[in-house]
């Protein structure tokens, strides 16, 4: 039913997925289907089902018993750590396959998908080690005569709803998975529309080489407005995961409250990247283009507004252009690529529409904001350079998700803090600097959930990453990645079995 991806993506034949529920494919209750393309083309190389309510509640049915069931709920910390393991190997089994699928779907390079993929297993390996440390507390309350014990348990919460976004799909899963599993608690994904084959592929390998009991791990593909919200309303989820815009994440927030339940939201961003005039250019001309043309611009990291030094300005303006000219764009599969096209045509016009509106605000397109010729399909942009930006423009403040680089020019540390912060998100911030107790100054004055010196777009598993503001709600990955699926019982005894006053509290 699902063939082997390792297979050349030339391969003419349209697969035809299913939503994936209590370890095994199975068929939709809807025959309206949502096709898969390639974005450096427009060849559609897939198709899957757009999941229905009723096979949401399917899935979540599958996930409640599951979490009930000695084959996952009885298992002890150990056995769950060694289906951890598992899991790890079998993306280090698998790393190329999956690379090559997130690839066809999303249009990212190849050599980004496919490192991703190598290093995912290390997620699992994490929190692996976490299954037999999730530890209580024993509370030293008032016990005038020693005979009073409270301690606190930490409980999984049970079916975990996740929706994901299309730009790091397997990557943004497993911030979530990974944790959600240590802890004991099963799983519902709605990956997004267009990027829904690899989870389903990842979903059948759990099944298949990981010992991962049915219903662990269910994905039901689908639209966000008909499947997603379905997920989001069900009744019977007990937490809601979501990585994707703000706008829809205000509203998951909102039905995750109306019930209520635990809600994390991983949300947009517009974050600073700030250049002084003590920093290594060459250094932080790198960061730059790191920040903000590594993944065509796609990632909620993208360091979108490019604050300069008037210092410098001139000179780095000039060396960005030059380096955004020199950027090979062409076919993501290929490794020497080194931007590919953004993943749909709606994402390409979105960008466009920005690039008209900031030169319309008066804004220099300094390099870019065209398409190129020489490429196929409809979706590559060239690197853009913006300069004369101002901090109040909407292309300053809004989130483009493309690669273009905003340059706004700042006197001081004072007016560039204060700018930085001007911004209704704050998912992360870089600081290009050589004077250390200038970099202290902005880590603590900038309102951002990461913050790099001197280097951009690192995270790892053991590091809690997050938003501050309109960025997001709750931390994935470290120590507080975990603490996102666990709650907190609290446990009183009573070692002498007498009840002191019923009337009195205490
Ligand atoms: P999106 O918000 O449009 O969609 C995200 C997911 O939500 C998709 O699966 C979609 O189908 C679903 N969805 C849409 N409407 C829904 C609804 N009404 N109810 C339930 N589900 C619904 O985002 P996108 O375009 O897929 O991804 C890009 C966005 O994700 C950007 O804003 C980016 O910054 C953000 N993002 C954030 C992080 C982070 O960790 N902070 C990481 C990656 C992407």
């Amino acid at each position: 039913m699902v063939p082997d991806e390792s297979s050349d993506r030339t391969e003419p034949e349209l697969r035809e997925y299913n939503s994936f529920i209590d370890g095994e494919f199975r068929e939709s209750s809807t025959e309206d289907r949502i096709e898969v393309e390639y974005p450096y083309d427009g060849t559609v190389w897939a198709s899957v089902p757009n999941g229905t309510t009723e096979d949401v509640d399917d899935a979540v049915r599958a996930a409640r018993r599951a979490f009930e069931s000695d084959a996952w709920g009885g298992l002890q910390p150990s056995e769950r750590a060694a289906v951890l393991r598992n899991v790890a190997d079998v993306l280090d089994d698998h790393a190329e396959e999956l690379g090559k699928l997130e690839t066809r779907q999303n249009g990212k390079l190849i050599r980004e998908m496919d490192s991703q993929m190598r290093g995912l297993g290390e997620w699992y390996r994490y929190y692996a080690g976490f299954c037999d440390k999730i530890e209580g507390r024993v509370i030293p309350v008032e016990n005038k005569d020693g005979k009073m014990i409270n301690y606190t348990r930490k409980e999984p919460l049970g079916v975990v709803g996740a929706i994901t976004p299309w730009n790091s799909p397997l990557l943004l899963l497993t911030f979530k998975l990974a944790p959600a599993l240590a802890a004991g608690n099963t799983f519902v994904h709605k990956p997004s529309e267009l990027t829904p084959v690899s989870a389903l592929r990842f979903a059948e390998l759990l099944s298949a080489e990981a010992d991962l009991p049915p219903g662990v791990y269910n994905v039901v593909p689908g639209y966000g407005e008909e499947t997603g919200r379905a997920l989001a309303e069900h009744d019977d989820v007990d937490k809601l995961a979501f990585t994707g815009s703000t706008e829809v994440g205000r509203q998951i927030g909102q039905q995750a409250m109306s019930k209520p339940v635990p809600v994390s939201l991983e949300l947009g961003g517009k974050s600073p990247n700030i250049v002084f005039p003590s920093a290594d250019l060459d250094n932080a001309i790198n960061g730059v283009i790191k920040g903000i043309f590594a993944a065509t611009g796609q990632t909620c990291l993208a360091g979108s507004r490019v604050f300069v030094h008037e210092e410098v300005v001139e000179e780095f303006v000039d060396r960005l252009v030059e380096r955004a000219a020199a950027v090979k764009l062409g076919d993501p599969m290929d490794p020497k690529t080194e931007m590919g096209p953004v993943a749909f045509r709606d994402q390409w016009e979105k960008v466009n529409y920005y690039v008209d509106l900031a030169e319309d605000k008066g804004a220099t397109v300094a390099f870019g904001g065209d398409q190129p010729e020489d490429l196929p399909g409809e979706c590559f942009i060239r690197p853009t350079v913006l300069t004369d930006v101002d901090n109040d423009m909407r292309v300053a403040r809004e989130e483009i998700f493309g690669p273009v680089a905003s340059v706004i020019t700042f006197p001081d540390e004072e007016t560039v803090i204060e700018q930085a912060n001007d911004s209704e998100f704050g998912l992360a911030a870089g600081v290009w600097t050589n004077d250390m107790p200038q970099a202290f100054r902005l880590i603590e004055a900038l309102e951002a959930g990461t913050v790099w010196v001197n280097e951009y777009r690192t995270l790892t598993y053991s590091s809690p990453f997050g938003g501050y503001k309109a960025s997001g709600l709750g931390r994935e990955n470290g120590e507080e990645g975990l603490e996102e699926y666990v709650q907190t019982k609290s446990v009183w005894i009573d070692t002498a079995g007498e009840v002191s006053s019923p009337f009195k509290l205490g």
